[in-house]
């Protein structure tokens, strides 16, 4: 079902925060949910933290459209709902990669789903941590402008997001769509059609004008992530090739940490394990000939990609932590691609969608005793 909540004047930036809180206010008073999550800017103004809100006075400090992404909403919904589920139904908004994330982490098991409505928007992009940082009323304001304009293709947004073809209608119980006169607010589940009674306008004109802007940002996008993909297959072609696109990262890990889909508590890589003590570093150094301080960078790198590689949504948060500016996200994203391709595997697209390597099909199953058997074969003749 689609319905229509403003049509008729130019929107603004300013009118789109207004109308998006309006309909959580409107869903909180109708006790349809209990509670929302949504990005608001820290006291001292140089960044966004994400906020759960009972009170609905507070809505109006809140900014859904927030200009960047300190940390991938997944993870605080992750943080909200580690204990099970709570008794309060809460609506969360999110950027399209946050809800794919968030997808991902339900079939890892790391987010509970039942009491939680997921809302998405048609993202323009996000700007990068740093530049925001060093000026944020400045950024505020290009942000609004980028918003106004809709200009997806801006040079000051992530570099991630000018490739990002999944920027619309995500697998989120609710989707705001972004048209040039008002918002289009679909519902995609049961869930959603549940808080959508509160806003009423039906208007089936305005799906197809909403579908063919996004098919044509759509089309422009996969032109931009071919073309960066071929930069990135050069950049990561083979072992010296990968070596060379890291060889000045200093390990500190942070794109692992911040990325939402790097969800184990104890990580291999920081782990007392990986730490070998003197004398094993000694003998590494002779067998080698030299050994290179921070240890184990690429492998690092090469074990997040074999774990997380299917998973990865292109949230962009890895590109914004790195302190050596290598574009991990980028990277990640070309790698997730030729991964998911690989299994017809798509992340964060439906809870329903089986995570290849981890279910597996009973006939899959019969498939991998044969081989085994086979292989006993093989090795008996040799024998
Ligand atoms: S690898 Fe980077 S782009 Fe991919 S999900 Fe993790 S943080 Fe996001
Ligand atoms: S954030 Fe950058 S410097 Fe730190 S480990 Fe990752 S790639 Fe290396």
């Amino acid at each position: 079902m689609t319905k229509v909540s403003s049509k008729g004047t130019k929107l603004t930036p300013e009118s789109i925060r207004k109308e998006m809180k309006k309909f959580f206010k409107n869903a909180m008073e109708s006790k349809i949910i209990d509670a929302v999550m949504l990005p608001m800017q820290v006291p001292s103004k140089d960044s966004y933290a994400w906020i759960l809100i009972k009170d609905i006075s507070l809505l109006d400090d809140m900014n859904p459209i927030a200009p960047i992404m300190p940390i991938n909403a997944a993870n605080a919904l992750k943080k909200y709902t580690r204990k099970g589920k709570g008794k309060f139904k809460i609506a969360v908004l999110m950027r399209p990669c946050e809800i794919r994330a968030t997808i991902e982490l339900i079939k890892l098991k790391q987010i509970e789903p039942e009491d939680v409505i997921l809302i998405s928007y048609d993202c323009v992009g996000a700007l990068p941590m740093q530049d925001y940082i060093a000026d944020p009323e400045n950024y505020e304001k290009k942000f609004d402008i980028i918003l106004a304009e809709n200009n997806w293709n801006s040079e000051d947004l992530k570099p991630v997001c000018s490739i990002c073809d999944k920027f619309s209608l995500s697998a989120s119980d609710v989707h705001f769509g972004l048209k040039d006169d008002g918002i289009i607010i679909l519902s995609n589940s049961e869930k959603g059609e549940k808080l959508l009674s509160v806003n009423k306008n039906e208007d089936k004109k305005d799906d197809k004008i909403w579908a063919e802007k996004i098919d044509k940002i759509k089309i422009e996008k996969v032109k931009n992530r071919q073309n960066s993909f071929k930069e990135i297959k050069k950049m990561t072609d083979g072992f010296t090739n990968l070596q060379d696109t890291f060889a000045h990262c200093i390990g500190c890990h942070n794109c692992g940490t911040v990325c939402p889909i790097c969800y184990c508590r104890q990580c291999y890589f920081d782990s007392s394990v990986s730490k070998p003590n003197s004398d094993v570093k000694l003998i590494r150094a002779e067998n080698k000939g030299a050994l290179a301080f921070p240890l184990d960078r690429l492998m690092f790198h090469i074990g997040r990609m074999s774990h997380m590689s299917l998973s990865c949504v292109s949230c962009g948060l890895c590109s914004d932590a790195c302190p050596v500016d290598i574009p991990v996200a980028n990277i990640f994203s070309y790698m997730a691609n030729e991964t998911q391709k690989t299994f017809e595997y798509s992340a964060g697209e439906s809870v329903g969608d089986a995570l290849p390597m981890r279910d597996y099909k009973l006939d899959e199953l019969g498939e991998l005793g044969k081989l085994v058997k086979s292989a006993e074969a093989g090795e008996s003749e040799n024998e």
